[in-house]
């Protein structure tokens, strides 16, 4: 008789025994089907033994074994590590492990063409009927946006309509697969591109951290291609991970063509589950020797792994928020250790832990300080009062000025607000009333289009009202700006200009983020208006102004990392404007022109500001300098989660005592949002200097912990949280 210990996807669960029928193969690592609580599901074997604590009477049979391969020592590990450190169930830790099998019983399509393109004859049909069919328009952008066609991969992320658009248009002549194998397309590297690569290429075979910290425009991703075309070369595998894979959908093409005939595997969560079993499944076979992935990839099974590389490092959607708190590329820094391989960190503005382990010498770094594009000079910066009285609608008169001149010469504007909606507020202008939403403790942001009052926070939404809840007055006022708003305005000021909005509510859709940038690419359009997504790698040629609206509320936050963001974030959005031939400029609305985050703008000097930062951090004992866990509870009533917070603090001070660790427990404070969703809530924060004796205080606190009352109490603890 032998026993499986299986690690189940559940909240309360650490491993349960099951005994193993003789004949399934059952190893370490195993995928099985077991049932628990009469439910049915997937777990991972941690581990075989002769002998049970449970009665042999009480221990179920494993169902099944999935016909896939075993998890990889090295991946169980590696879960196990993330469930040890950020003190999480090791089966929900796991099951990020785990390839998505539910649905993997699924009936396959047929094998998907390896690409699509357009036909000349297509060209000129699908033209005439766009007209007529919008619905269509999307898929034709795409199309036209890539001559070379549009990958597998993309057209089954498509939507089912699309997709059956596109065979449809297959049947009728106006697409067709392309010739395999164009040409491969590979840039010279510059010197400093060069002399990264070869101190990367050097570090083959034992494990080691490169920061490589190139501005915005200095060729990474050539470099991060030509260093795993090396890697694979000498027969290994390459991990990419990347921040969010559908806004910069010119990467994979990009690698394709700088590694001809390498199987390339893409693994995130917006892809279908049949496609990426399939991705996995390549991976863990060693067919795809390069995996590209968002922080879920940090897992893929990589029998050969040779080099890890994180691009944008600094990246805040690497830490996952819910469910196991890990961060992906502090967990794939690990997964190299582990393995003996080197890891590479790429960023223009790298995060102050890693900037401060490069100062130490722990991490070896390579700059490259100047964009690829021999004709492309750094933009230049101008700051503009944000309280213009020529403003219109927010928009101060020199940026209108800078538009105008951009309209003229025929070149591209982005303009710049993190804020979706139309605008954040709507006020009384006769009494103190101001829409809230009755669930959490936010403002109601206006929207328009349709015209609604909803709330960012828990989805709630309603109509507009007429007149003053409180005090009956018609005059209601929408105050401040999004991006909506911001739309208008310049559509009023600029009607002949063609203007496209980017935020999540125009992005919605499947497809639209990439068909606006097709748009964009085709000069099709004249001005940019969006959020922070658009900060993110894309390429413009004729986009030679940015405009920064609003930039100044994120040194109000209260958030310790919110300098380091909007830095991060302006040196971005900075290096959108003037990316080849034609000069960039950047112009900044703000109140403080001289704050330590605009002059390290201005200068073009990240490091000076991180530096600074790092000063900060030091005398205020915050992280990189200190280490965090962050315990957070909500509840219905305020009383009860005040009761458990108190009696967890109280536990806090015992532990402390009792494992002697030299941490600091801060007393319980309302959260940033006292409340969401009708729950109150609140935080306690743990401080310590050194990381194990954090590690040894969680030791001695979370049994106490989970011993507490409070069965309405949902709480969670976050190791390392990257705000509070
Ligand atoms: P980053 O990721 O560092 O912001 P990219 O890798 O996107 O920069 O490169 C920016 C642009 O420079 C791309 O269009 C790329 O093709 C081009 N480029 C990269 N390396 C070179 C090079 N050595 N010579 C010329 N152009 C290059
Ligand atoms: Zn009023
Ligand atoms: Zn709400």
């Amino acid at each position: 008789m032998t026993y499986a210990r299986v690690a189940v996807p559940v909240a309360t669960g650490q491993a349960f025994d099951y005994w193993a029928p003789d004949g399934l193969g059952i190893e370490r690592g195993s995928l099985v089907r077991v049932r628990l609580a009469n439910r049915r599901c997937v777990g991972v074997v941690v581990g075989t033994h002769a002998t049970s604590d449970v009665e042999r009477e009480r221990v179920q049979p494993v169902d099944d074994v999935l016909a896939l391969p075993p998890l990889p020592e090295d991946v169980v590990a590696l879960a196990e590590f993330v469930a040890a450190y950020y003190r999480e169930p090791v089966g929900l830790a796991l099951a990020q492990a785990v390839p998505p099998v539910r649905s993997g019983v699924r009936r396959r399509a047929p094998a998907p063409p390896s690409a699509l393109r357009l036909t000349d004859g297509g060209r000129v049909a699908l033209a005439a009927r766009i007209a007529r069919a919008p619905a269509m328009r999307a898929l034709y952008a795409r199309l036209c946006d890539a001559p070379a066609g549009i990958d597998s991969d993309s057209i089954v992320a498509l939507p089912a309509q699309d997709q059956r658009r596109l065979s449809a248009w297959r049947t009728a002549g106006w697409v067709e697969e392309p010739a395999p194998a164009a040409p491969a397309h590979r840039v010279e590297l510059n010197d400093a591109q060069r002399a990264a690569l070869d101190a990367i290429d050097a570090a083959a075979g034992r494990f080691s951290v490169t920061l490589l910290q190139g501005v915005t425009g200095s060729g990474k991703t050539d470099v991060y291609a030509a260093a795993a075309s090396r890697a694979i070369a000498r027969g290994g595998q390459v991990l990419l991970l990347v921040p969010e894979i559908n806004l910069t959908p010119q990467l994979g093409a990009r690698l394709a063509a700088a590694l001809p005939g390498v199987r390339i595997a893409t693994l995130h969560s917006g892809l279908p589950d049949g496609e990426r079993l399939e991705h996995w499944k390549a991976a863990a076979s060693g067919e795809a020797a390069l995996v590209v992935g968002t922080r879920l990839a940090v897992y893929a099974p990589l029998p050969r792994l040779a080099l890890a590389i994180v691009d944008e490092e600094h990246d805040a959607s690497y830490k996952q928020q819910d469910g196991v708190r890990y961060h992906a590329r502090d967990v794939a820094i690990v997964r190299a250790r582990s393995r003996g391989v080197p890891i590479v960190l790429g960023s223009a503005t790298p995060s102050l832990e890693t900037v401060l382990h490069a100062k130490g010498g722990r991490y070896a770094r390579h700059l490259l300080p100047h964009r690829a594009d021999p004709r492309a000079r750094p933009p230049a910066i101008r700051f503009v009062p944000e309280d213009d009285p020529a403003a219109c609608d927010g928009v101060s008169g020199p940026l209108l000025d800078a538009i105008r001149a951009r309209l003229a010469r025929g070149e591209q504007s982005l303009v710049f607000v993190n804020r979706r909606g139309y605008a954040p507020s709507l006020k009384c202008t006769a009494c103190a009333w101001e829409a809230g939403c009755p669930r959490c403790s936010a403002r109601l942001v206006v929207h328009r289009d349709p015209a609604r009052l909803r709330c960012h926070h828990c989805g709630h939404a309603e109509r507009v009202p007429r007149a003053c809840p409180s005090c009956g007055n018609v005059d209601l006022q929408a105050r401040g700006l999004g991006t909506q708003r911001l739309e208008a305005a310049l559509a009023a000021v600029f009607p002949e200009a063609r203007i496209a909005r980017i935020d999540r509510d125009t992005t919605r859709a499947r497809g639209a983020f990439e068909a606006v940038r097709a748009q964009v690419a085709a000069d099709g359009i004249d001005i940019l208006v969006g959020t922070q997504m658009l900060a993110k790698g894309h390429d413009f040629p004729r986009l030679t102004l940015v405009g920064v609206i609003g930039a100044d509320h994120a040194l109000y936050s209260a958030d310790f990392r919110a300098t380091e963001r909007l830095a991060a974030l302006l040196f971005q959005v900075a290096g959108r404007a003037g990316r080849a031939a034609l000069p960039g400029e950047v112009v900044v609305q703000t109140s403080f022109p001289a704050h330590a985050v605009y002059c390290a703008l201005a200068a073009d000097d990240y490091d000076a500001l991180a530096n600074d930062l790092l000063d900060e951090r030091r005398i205020a004992a915050l992280p990189p300098h200190a280490h965090l866990a962050l315990l957070a509870a909500e509840a219905v009533s305020r009383e009860e989660v005040d009761r458990f917070l108190a009696a967890a603090e109280r536990d806090a001070h015992a532990a402390r005592d009792h494992a002697r660790a030299d941490v600091e427990v801060h007393s319980p404070v309302p959260s940033l949002l006292a409340r969401r969703a009708g729950y109150e809530r609140a935080q306690l924060v743990v401080q310590a200097s050194r990381r194990p004796e954090l590690a040894r205080f969680l030791d001695a606190w979370l049994p106490a912990l989970a011993a507490l009352p409070g069965r309405r109490v949902r709480w969670g603890l976050d190791v390392d949280p990257i705000s509070l």
